[in-house]
C-alpha cells in the first residue's frame, strides 16, 4: 500500500498558539490565580449587568471601589493612570519581545481646549515611544479625541459648515497634523483609530492627505480599516491606486470592527442599509482578503493586524511565507488588547513575529467604558463562553502537574 502523501507543513501549522506555557510565562502563581478569579467574575451575566452602573455610581458618590476596581480588573486590562505608570508593563512585555502601543482613554469631551490637551498627551506617547523604540513600535489617537464627533459627521456628510465650524474644522486639521508631523519627525508609527462609519470619511480624507505628505518613505501615519463594512476591500484597492499614482506608502491597520450593533442600529433608524458585511463568516472573508491583498502588495502598504482571531492569524503567517517574508519585516506587525488573547501575543512573539498591545492608561472613570466592553466581551453574557478563563485554568493546570 502506498503511503498517504504528506501535506507540506506550513509555518502556521507548526506555529503552536495554545501553549499556555510561553502565554503566561510573566504571571507569578499568584498573578495567574487572580487574572483567574478575575475571569470568573466577570463571565457572571449579573456582574457584567450591573457592576459598570454600580461602579460608574459609587465612583460619582466617591465611595471607596476605586481602590478595588484598579486592583483587579483596571490592573488586569489597563496599564495605568499616567504614561510613567505604565513603565512597568512596557518593560514587562518587552522582555518576552512585546510591544506596546499607549492608548490614551480620555475621550476629547467635546470643547476646543480638552482636545488641545489630548494632543498634547498624544505628543507625549509619541516622545515616549521616541525613547523606547523597540518596546514601543506604534504610537495612536482616536479621531474623536481631537474633534467633535458632530463635527465629523457634517464634514462627512459634506454639509455647508458656518463660518465657526469652518474654523474649528481648521483647529481639527491643525491637531491631526501637529500630532502626525510630530511622529514623522520623530519616526514614531502613528496610528488613527477607525469609529462610527458616519464619520469615516472625513477621517480618511485627512488620514489619506496625511499619508500622501509623510509617508514619502515609509508608513509612519496608519489608517484603520474595519473589514465588517461591505465597501472596504474596494477602498483599500483604491488607495493603493491613489498611492501607486503618487508614489507614497501605505499604512493600514486592519480590524473587523468594534460598533457593529451601533451601526445596524444607526441605519435602521436612518432607513438606509447598514453598511456591515451581513454575517460575521462574511466579515472574516474579507478580513482575510484584505490580508491577501496587504501582503501581496507589501512593497506599498504596512499593515498591523488588529485581530484575536486565529485563523486569521495563522493566515497572515502563511502568507508572510508564501511571499518569503521575514517574520521580523517591519512592514507587518500583530496586535491585540492587553489582557486579552495572550496565547496569541506571546506565542507569536516567541516565534519571531512582531507584536504589540494596545496597553489603555487614564483614571478608573475615563477607563470605565472601555473596562464595560472588555467585561462584556469576556461573559456569558453574549453567549460566549471565555477562551481567555478555559486557557488560563488549563495553564493553572499544567504547573499544578509540573510540581
Ligand atoms: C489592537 C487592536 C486595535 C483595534 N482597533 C480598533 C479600531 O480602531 N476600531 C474598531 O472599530 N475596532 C478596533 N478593534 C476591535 C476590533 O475591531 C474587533 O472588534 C475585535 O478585535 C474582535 O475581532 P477579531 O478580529 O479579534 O475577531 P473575532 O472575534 O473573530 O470577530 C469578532 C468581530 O467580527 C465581526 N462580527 C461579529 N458578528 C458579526 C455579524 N453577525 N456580521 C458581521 N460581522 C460580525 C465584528 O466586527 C466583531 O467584532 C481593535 C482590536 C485590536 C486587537
Amino acid at each position: 500500500m502506498s503511503k498517504p502523501k504528506r501535506q507540506p507543513e506550513t509555518p502556521a501549522a507548526s506555529l503552536d498558539l495554545n501553549n499556555t506555557k510561553v502565554a503566561f510565562a510573566s504571571l507569578s502563581d499568584g498573578q495567574l490565580q487572580q487574572a483567574i478569579f478575575l475571569f470568573r467574575v466577570i463571565g457572571s451575566p449579573t456582574v457584567v449587568k450591573l457592576g459598570p452602573t454600580l461602579a460608574g455610581l459609587s465612583l460619582k458618590l466617591r465611595l471607596p471601589v476605586q481602590g478595588l476596581i484598579k486592583k483587579t480588573i483596571f490592573s488586569h486590562f489597563c496599564g495605568g493612570e499616567t504614561i510613567p505608570d505604565c513603565l512597568p508593563r512596557i518593560q514587562q512585555l518587552g522582555s518576552k519581545n512585546v510591544g506596546t502601543i499607549l492608548d490614551f482613554a480620555r475621550e476629547g469631551g467635546g470643547k476646543d481646549a480638552d482636545f488641545d490637551i489630548v494632543t498634547q498627551e498624544i505628543i507625549r506617547t509619541i516622545d515616549m515611544a521616541a525613547q523606547h523604540r523597540k518596546m514601543i513600535p506604534f504610537a495612536v489617537f482616536k479621531p474623536t479625541g481631537v474633534a467633535s464627533l458632530d463635527l465629523l459627521a457634517k464634514v462627512d456628510r459634506g454639509d455647508v459648515l458656518s463660518v465657526d465650524e469652518q474654523s474649528a474644522y481648521a483647529r481639527v486639521q491643525g491637531r491631526f497634523a501637529a500630532i502626525c508631523e510630530h511622529a514623522a519627525k520623530k519616526r514614531v508609527r502613528i496610528m488613527i483609530d477607525a469609529e462610527e462609519s458616519w464619520i469615516q470619511k472625513a477621517v480618511d480624507t485627512l488620514a489619506m492627505d496625511l499619508m500622501a505628505r509623510l509617508n514619502k518613505e515609509e508608513a509612519i501615519v496608519f489608517n484603520t480599516i474595519q473589514l465588517y463594512r461591505h465597501d472596504r476591500l474596494e477602498f483599500i484597492k483604491a488607495c493603493h491606486e491613489t498611492a501607486k499614482a503618487q508614489g507614497f506608502q501605505l499604512g493600514f491597520k486592519l480590524v473587523r470592527g468594534a460598533y457593529l450593533e451601533k451601526e445596524n442600529d444607526k441605519a435602521a433608524e436612518d432607513g438606509r442599509p447598514s453598511p456591515i458585511n451581513p454575517t460575521k463568516e462574511a466579515t472574516d472573508r474579507e478580513y482575510n482578503e484584505a490580508l491577501k491583498f496587504c501582503v501581496a502588495n507589501v512593497d506599498r502598504i504596512a499593515i498591523c493586524a488588529g485581530t484575536h482571531n486565529e485563523d486569521s492569524v495563522r493566515l497572515l503567517v502563511d502568507l508572510m511565507a508564501q511571499h518569503q517574508i521575514a517574520a521580523n519585516d517591519e512592514r507587518i506587525h500583530f496586535a491585540q488588547l492587553l489582557g486579552m488573547s495572550d496565547n496569541i501575543s506571546f506565542n507569536l512573539a516567541a516565534s519571531g513575529y512582531l507584536v504589540a498591545k494596545y496597553v489603555p492608561y487614564g483614571t478608573v472613570a475615563e477607563l470605565l467604558p472601555y473596562l464595560t466592553r472588555r467585561a462584556q466581551e469576556n461573559s456569558s453574557v453574549l453567549g460566549q463562553s471565555s477562551r481567555e478563563l478555559d486557557l488560563l485554568n488549563r495553564e493553572w493546570a499544567r504547573r499544578k502537574a509540573a510540581k
